[in-house]
């Protein structure tokens, strides 16, 4: 089992704190407009906005309408999975440390994005 990387108790159990609020405002938030799939891990179907009165122009709106649900809906399942990934390694080990180069990430990377995956040079080449 990989141990969690040297870092303070109480600085784990801060970023533990923010990604478990993170997954609640997530959650919620997906929730508002989408119904989680119970047989697929960390997906997410959109919901089609259901209007009662079907005329032409609200039709347009409602393909649109569900066009932007379903691109916020792809970006928060992302950032959820991540946000549940992290709590994961905080459980079992592993939490902390860069998966492209296996160095510790900083800290102070971590309590900016706590659900972070690699060290910001593995992030920053990433990017590019
Ligand atoms: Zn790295």
């Amino acid at each position: 089992m990989l141990a969690n990387s040297q870092m303070d108790k109480k600085i784990i159990e801060e970023l533990k704190e923010k990604l478990e609020a993170e997954k609640k405002s997530l959650q919620k938030e997906l929730e508002s407009f989408a119904d989680e799939d119970k047989t697929l891990k960390h997906n997410w179907d959109t919901r089609y906005p259901n209007r009662e009165d079907g005329d032409k122009d609200e039709e347009a709106d409602e393909v649109q309408e569900y066009d932007n649900a379903l691109s916020l809906e792809y970006s928060l399942e992302l950032k959820l999975k991540d946000v549940n990934m992290a709590l994961e390694k905080i459980e079992k080990g592993g939490y902390g440390i860069c998966e492209n180069c296996g160095k510790k990430i900083d800290e102070k990377r971590l309590l900016a994005c706590p659900e972070a995956k690699t060290c910001l040079k593995c992030g920053e080449k990433k990017k590019k």
